[in-house]
């Protein structure tokens, strides 16, 4: 049997960007899948087009226990090494909106173009092996079906938990606590609001319809686009903001970001007295939704019926909606799992547990968690790539 540097347990972004470090420094890596194919999520990501790096990623766009964790990683492989290699291969790519890159085409290229690099250095990757345990005696034995593997070095690349309906999940959090290594709790994040039954039917008529939004709690504040959906809300805003979110808290909703309601309301009575409120607000929203914010929330009123008192609390309700999301729709939908390998034994230069010289964890199963936009992928890769550098 050949002998390997390193075995890395899933070909995923980190376990690919692993295997290429590694590689590229002449070590033998041994890549494990379980899935039949290499990268679905990358696959799956960006609907099909893949977000796969952010031109403003900072260290302020990871949540983690210790913000500080993710400096070392970001700043050894950062975007622009992974746009260099993206061009390196010409993959054609754009700027949707604010630094996000999306392949032209499709996510496939990101795929391809890791394969490729994976082949041109030489990494064996197996796929449909699913790894079942991991021991240690004096090298790593790492047991996938009947055969068991050695290894003075294994890579954990084993992902979150978010769809469930991919395979098996949590395999890297297992070997977390059977080597007696701490866990930060795992949660659903980037994902969907599923809101009460009273709210889905009063906004039933508006699934579908976005609204560029700020949504804020006491931790975050996101401007972007908000999305009504049959159980709830959605869109960039919602999804962000809910990865600082806990079950029974309130979000803030400014539904008119910039726009001083009050005043211009107060200006309109003046103005267009016989004007209906219904029209004004479809002037600043639409006009379906001016008809389901005035069902819910205001009566219907000519603009020279509202009092001061009124107005003010027309201003409230737009600019700061208070909303008690009952859950998220978990993982079923959500691109993220907060929470997972507990930084505080990693070394952030390595990702290396510091005590088990020779285990390594990367990517999503680490308790480092990307903003929506692109940053997840720039974790997997700079997290990835730190790690295949250490390994000996
Ligand atoms: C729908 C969706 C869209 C997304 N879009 C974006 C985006 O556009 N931009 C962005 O930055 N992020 C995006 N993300 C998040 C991003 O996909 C993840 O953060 C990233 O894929 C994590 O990479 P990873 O290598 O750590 O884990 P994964 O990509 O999950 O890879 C883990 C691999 O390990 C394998 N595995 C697990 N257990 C075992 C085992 N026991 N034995 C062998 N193999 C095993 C799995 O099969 C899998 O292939 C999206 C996520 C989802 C769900």
């Amino acid at each position: 049997m050949k002998n390997y540097d390193a075995i890395i347990i899933g070909a995923g972004a980190a376990g690919l960007m692993c295997a290429i470090s590694a590689a590229s420094r002449n070590k033998r890596v041994l890549v494990l899948e379980h899935a039949r194919k290499v990268g679905r999520k990358i696959l799956m990501s960006g609907g099909g087009r893949c977000n796969f790096t952010n031109m403003y990623t900072e260290p302020d766009n990871f949540l983690s226990h210790n913000p500080h964790f993710c400096k070392s990683a970001l700043s050894q492989y950062t975007q622009w090494d992974f746009i260099d290699l993206v061009q390196r291969y010409n993959v054609p790519y754009h700027e949707k909106t604010l630094g996000q890159l999306f392949c032209d085409h499709s996510s496939k290229d990101i795929v391809n173009l890791l394969l490729q690099e994976c082949q041109r250095l030489n990494v064996d990757i197996q796929t449909g092996v699913k790894v079942t345990s991991i021991t240690r005696a004096v090298n790593f034995k790492v047991t996938a079906g009947a055969e068991t593997l050695e290894s003075a070095a294994v890579v954990i690349a084993t992902g979150g938990l978010s769809i469930p309906s991919m395979g098996p999940h949590g395999f890297g959090y297992q070997v977390a606590e059977e080597f007696g290594l701490p866990l930060i709790k795992q949660q659903a994040a980037l994902v969907p609001f599923v809101m009460n039954s009273r709210w889905q039917n009063a906004f039933v008529d508006l699934a579908g319809s976005s609204l560029n939004v700020t949504a804020s709690n006491s931790q975050a504040s996101f401007q972007e686009g908000m999305l009504f959906t049959h159980k709830g809300l959605s869109g960039p805003a919602i999804l962000q903001i809910s990865s600082y979110w806990k079950p029974g808290e309130s979000v803030t909703i400014d539904c008119l970001p910039g726009v001083n309601v009050q005043q211009m309301l107060l200006e309109a009575r003046q103005e267009n007295p016989n004007q209906q409120l219904k029209t004004w607000l479809a002037k600043l929203t639409t006009k379906r939704m001016a008809e389901v914010m005035c069902r819910n929330w205001f009566q219907d009123e000519r603009l020279q019926n509202l009092s001061n008192k009124d107005v003010q609390s027309i201003h409230e309700k737009l600019t700061h909606l208070t909303v008690y999301p009952e859950s998220t729709e978990g993982y079923k939908t959500a691109e993220v799992t907060l929470g997972g390998v507990d930084t505080a034994v990693l070394s952030s230069k390595s990702m290396m547990v510091r005590d088990i010289p020779g285990l390594y964890f990367i990517g999503e199963v680490v308790d480092v968690t990307g903003h929506l936009g692109g940053f997840n992928f720039q974790w997997a890769w700079s997290s990835g790539w730190a790690a295949g550098q250490a390994i000996d």
